[in-house]
């Protein structure tokens, strides 16, 4: 499917010289939205993943239907201060700015296998940084999947040697 007349390109949102990427015309289209979702679930399949890690927010949209196909769990990884029991934390640094993650200390099992998903791949500071927690807490990062990777902002490096589904690029 050609995912891109579902985008919309917001220009110095919500910064000047960000061209933000909105998917929300994609999830509004139940057709467009179940079959990106599908693909993932597709590129997870033979993972036997465990679990599913999503940061917030956009994370979520895509990793809970993926999760409920797989039927495994979901878990989210939040910004301080969210999350209500005991925690791990991660400084990371975004395409606009700076920011802290959390997972609950008990989300993950040593050994579980692990997709994470996002909708969006900038420079990968948050993906890093949500790497970072579910390895912490022993799990194995199976796959990564997005929606959407920003090609020119190189983020796609800090991913080496991980297997990373995008189903599409700028
Ligand atoms: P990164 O940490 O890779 O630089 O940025 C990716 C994170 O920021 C993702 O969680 C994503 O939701 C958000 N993000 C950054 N730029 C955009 C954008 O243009 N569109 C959308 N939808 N999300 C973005």
């Amino acid at each position: 499917m050609d995912y891109k007349q579902y985008v919309k390109i917001v220009e110095d949102w919500p910064k000047k010289g960000i061209k933000f990427k909105d998917i929300t015309p994609l999830m509004d289209n139940g057709k467009a939205f179940k079959s990106a979702v599908d693909e993932i679930v597709e590129f997870a399949s033979k993972k036997e993943i465990d679990i599913v890690v999503g940061p917030e927010a956009r994370g979520f949209i895509i990793g809970c239907p993926v999760s409920y196909a797989l039927e495994v769990g979901f878990a989210p990884v939040r910004k301080e201060g969210k999350l209500p029991r005991e925690v791990i934390k991660v400084d990371y640094g975004l395409e606009y700015g700076t920011n802290v993650l959390t997972i609950h200390k008990d989300a993950i099992k040593p050994g579980q296998r692990v997709l994470i998903t996002d909708d969006l791949l900038a420079t990968g500071g948050t993906i890093e940084a949500t790497i970072q927690l579910v390895e912490e807490l022993g799990g194995v990062v199976a796959g990564c999947a997005f929606i959407i990777e920003l090609s020119y902002l190189d983020g796609m490096k800090k991913l080496d040697g991980y297997d990373v589904l995008s189903l599409m690029s700028y």
